[in-house]
């Protein structure tokens, strides 16, 4: 049988390294082995997928030079590929979980969920159901149905002993039944979970190895029991080890910035990157670190990938591209390469219209722009304090915004300029004198072409690093501070 492989994100927000790092040792996995590798979009969240998330997935990956044999934009034998469109299969699979016995109907209330829970505290037991629906009745449960009330469908567990799972990382992994939840298959509103869907999905588009983060080795046994349940064979799992921060922290936007295309507009190449991230799970070959996509796949094996958590060391990665950089092009790929990032998604027809009224030469646009085609800005502590704000307005002023930008659903001009006009609320400032460092931490300048524009055109990702610098360069803020100006946003 041949090795197929999958990346399944879900489009919940921008595609991060953690997810290009999993698609790419899945890549190199099915191409060793002369298999296939699939894209499959998890959109069940209703509430938190977007459109905008999924192309920008679609993007990074293929910037990365990551193709799939199979995937919603090139479809396949399988298809569909997002699950947003396969919710009849999905129903099925339930109704067969449903009749054979292997799943039931709960009826219980939020409250109740939430009396349970709060029983379960206090008495310090795991958190998880506690079997009250089990007991209903096939007539009971259409009573109420026929009545109205609403239900979710959930996967019986066993309360006594325990399931093993293979890890290709770990080896076998003991789970006791007793502290495995009684998991949503299918929410209230029809959709279903990431569990149920996942593993339809992975089944019937012929998965034979799902390498994915570690954070889902906790989900492991109830994919165990749905595969048993339906009578399928289990794909053989490998649960690959987060990404760390130099420091071994998890990786986190905090400390690094986590978003691939963030890395794009930092003017990283792509193939530096990919390679970057290869190392983590790729030995050099004769000491040399720089390598090609078929030279990663024929070097790949996953005993090389060490369990202690691969570090995301941006020292290592600047150096990769600046090799890349000096070595890999020569000078027409290098302009071409230039004139691709500077040029790249109309970027100069979004931003000259933002400098036009500003100018009397056109010899006005360098300074006026700088910060367009600049990363982070080391910028002057003076000048962040020379309008009205005193420091510790200042530092809470870019915590609060840095916190209500993580928190926007979208990255738009007017959702920037609420967020910084509740900044002036909060802080008890006038909209003008908070608007004033906010443009130096950004553009460099007390007076540059308009900022929420420009904060919008530069990306989240990079808004949020420039606002960091500015807020170290006025001293910080304690963690014990972040979290008392955080609070009630
Ligand atoms: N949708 C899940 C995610 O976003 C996929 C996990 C898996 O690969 O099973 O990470």
């Amino acid at each position: 049988m041949s090795v197929r492989t999958r990346i399944a994100p879900s489009p919940t927000g921008d595609p991060h390294v953690g997810t290009a790092y999993v698609a790419l040792v899945n890549y190199l996995f099915a191409k060793k082995h002369g298999g296939q590798f699939l894209l499959r979009i998890e959109d069940t969240d209703r509430a938190r997928s977007t459109p905008e998330s999924e192309r920008a997935i679609l993007e990074a990956l293929e910037w990365l030079g990551l193709s799939w044999d199979e995937g919603p934009d090139v479809g396949g034998p399988h298809g569909p590929y997002r699950q947003s469109e396969r919710l009849p299969f999905y129903t099925r699979y339930a109704g067969e979980l449903l009749a054979a016995g292997h799943a039931f109907k709960c009826f219980c209330t939020p409250e109740r969920l939430e009396a349970v829970r709060v029983e379960q505290r206090q008495a310090s037991r795991p958190p998880g159901y506690d079997g009250h629906c089990l007991t209903v009745s096939p007539a009971e449960a259409a009573a109420l149905e026929a009545a109205g009330v609403s239900h979710v469908v959930r996967l019986k567990v066993p309360r006594e002993g325990s399931v093993t799972i293979d890890d290709m990382l770990r080896g076998p992994i003991v789970f006791e039944w007793s502290t495995v939840d009684m998991q949503v298959l299918v929410k209230s509103d029809g959709w279903p979970t990431y569990h149920l869907a996942n593993v339809v999905d992975d089944h019937l588009m012929g998965i034979t190895h799902v390498m994915r983060g570690e954070e889902w080795i906790s989900s492991a046994p109830k994919h165990a029991l749905l595969y048993e349940y339906f009578g399928w064979p289990m794909p053989k799992l490998c649960h690959l080890p987060l990404l760390r921060n130099a420091d071994k922290s998890k990786l986190s936007k905090r400390k690094n910035p986590t978003g691939i295309l963030f890395y794009r507009r930092m003017g990283y190449l792509p193939e530096a990157l990919l390679n970057f991230l290869a190392l983590l799970a790729v030995p050099p070959i004769d000491g040399e670190e720089v390598m090609d996509l078929p030279t990663m796949v024929g070097a790949f094996g996953v005993e090389h990938i060490s369990l202690g958590g691969p570090v995301f060391d941006t020292t290592k990665l600047d150096w990769l591209n600046g090799r890349y950089l000096r070595e890999k092009l020569d000078d027409a790929a290098f302009e071409a390469r230039v004139r691709e990032w500077a040029l790249r998604d109309g970027y100069l027809e979004r931003i000259l219209p933002l400098a036009r009224s500003r100018i009397e030469r056109l010899s006005d646009l360098g300074q006026l722009l700088a910060h367009f085609f600049s990363g982070r800005l080391d910028v002057d502590p003076e000048k962040l304090r020379e309008g009205k704000l005193d420091n510790e307005t200042l530092r809470r002023a870019f915590v609060i915004a840095g916190a209500l930008f993580d928190a926007l659903p979208e990255w738009t001009v007017p959702s920037i300029e609420a967020s910084i006009r509740r900044v002036a609320e909060i802080t008890g400032a006038k909209l003008r004198d908070v608007v004033r460092p906010f443009y130096v931490a950004i553009t460099g300048s007390a007076q540059s072409v308009p900022l929420f524009d420009s904060m919008q055109i530069l990306g989240r990702d990079l808004v949020r690093e420039r606002l960091r610098i500015a807020l170290e360069r006025l001293g910080g803020a304690t963690s014990k501070e972040q979290e008392a100006w955080k609070k009630g946003l």
